[in-house]
């Protein structure tokens, strides 16, 4: 049968005709019940080589594997023009019934989609961008995998960088969950290799690696073999531990925690009324990300209230040690309300911004708000 992914006009079917060795097994999962899962080459897509044929001769013959590891691979440096306009290539690499190795033990029920590019620096450009859209529409038409999921939301793999940074806009589909910094140990998954694990991660290298391990054949790994993971604290963290965006708590009785970001996803736990909750992301749709794949409905900011974070400077005193000091009942610098005298101090609220220089908002003794200067040759913190 002919599915309508392979009738986009900017897809080419070299399927059996990349370098390959022997044959990957079919998969046991039925076409519908897979997951798509995004990746990135984590290759610059400029770069020669970082196409459906690099990669095909990369898994074939330094890696060992029976073919490419991706059923479908974006190639933007390919651009082809179709009836529609300019649509970067799609190299249909293995059949899509194949359990190639891109996931580990998630191999069997997902479907790997390459972008060929390393989009922590690359720049996803208009002609893949409609790419991977059309692929992914003609993808859910025809039924194959119900689920988008980037390649380190699968089991195992939260620390890996696949395929998140620049992805947000493009891939409207997935769930944008945050990489978690680099696990101490790691199970090998079917389909590693030392290589693989540390591709295109600058926080630890196969040397690294084979050190850690005092591995004496790094050919040789065995499904289930734990790697130990010895990374500098600061290393395993940077860029990768997810930025917080705000704390609120929980305002209604109870809500469900889903695993996506919507109640078409299950319900794996309940937060109770008062409990905490960080966000890393706020969705369109009014989701919110809590980490580690969690997600939490704010619809119309109705479960979830954003805690009113203190300045640090909040409760401090600050007193006005120039004779008189200008103050203001809304933050600006011009038509001051009036003066405070030396020696006359205010408890601060916070320290903002106006027109580009710090200002000290801030109450008197009657609760009223002013904005006065943070000037240090005026006033002093107490
Ligand atoms: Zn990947």
């Amino acid at each position: 049968m002919t599915y309508s992914f392979q009738k986009l006009p900017q897809l080419i079917d070299q399927r059996g005709l990349l370098p390959s060795r022997g044959s990957y097994t079919r998969r046991n999962t039925s076409l519908k019940n897979c997951v798509r899962a995004w990746h990135h080459s984590l290759t610059r897509k400029h770069l020669p080589g970082s196409n459906a044929l690099g990669f095909a001769n990369y898994h074939v013959n330094t890696l060992g594997w029976p073919g490419p590891a991706y059923a479908l691979i974006i190639e933007p440096q390919n651009i082809v023009n179709t009836p529609q306009g300019k649509r970067a290539r799609i190299v249909y690499a293995n059949d899509i019934s194949l359990r190639t190795y891109h996931v580990g033990n998630s191999n069997d029920f997902a479907i790997g989609i390459c972008v060929a590019g390393d989009y922590r620096t690359d720049e996803l450009d208009e002609a893949t961008k409609v790419t991977i859209a059309e692929l992914q529409a003609a993808l859910v038409k025809d039924g194959i995998g119900n689920e988008d999921k980037s390649h380190h939301e699968f089991s195992g793999y939260s620390w890996k960088q696949c395929c998140v940074f620049d992805y947000n806009k493009t891939f409207t589909f997935l769930a944008h969950t945050p990489v978690t910094d680099i696990p101490d140990v790691y199970t090998v998954q079917q389909g590693d290799t030392l290589w693989g694990i540390a591709n295109g991660d600058e926080r630890f290298t196969v040397e690294d690696l084979i050190k850690w391990n005092d591995i004496k054949d790094p050919s040789r790994l065995q499904v289930g073999q734990k790697l130990h993971f010895k990374v500098p604290a600061e290393t395993a963290s940077k860029k990768a531990s997810p930025k917080v965006l705000w704390v609120g708590t929980v305002k209604v009785a109870a809500i469900n925690v889903r695993k996506g970001p919507s109640v078409a996803h299950p319900a794996a736990s309940q937060l109770k009324k008062g409990d905490e909750v960080t966000v890393y992301k706020e969705h369109q749709n009014g989701w919110l990300d809590i980490g580690n794949g969690q997600f939490v409905s704010n619809v119309k900011g109705a479960y979830v209230d954003k805690k009113q974070s203190k300045h640090p400077l909040a409760g401090r005193r600050v007193e006005a040690i120039a004779v008189a000091v200008n103050f203001y009942d809304t933050p600006r610098w011009d038509r001051p309300s009036g003066q405070f005298t030396r020696g006359q101090g205010w408890i601060v609220i916070e320290q903002v911004t106006t027109n580009g220089s710090p200002q000290y908002k801030v109450k008197n003794s009657r609760g009223n708000i002013y904005y006065i200067t943070s000037r240090k040759d005026l006033v002093r913190l107490l």
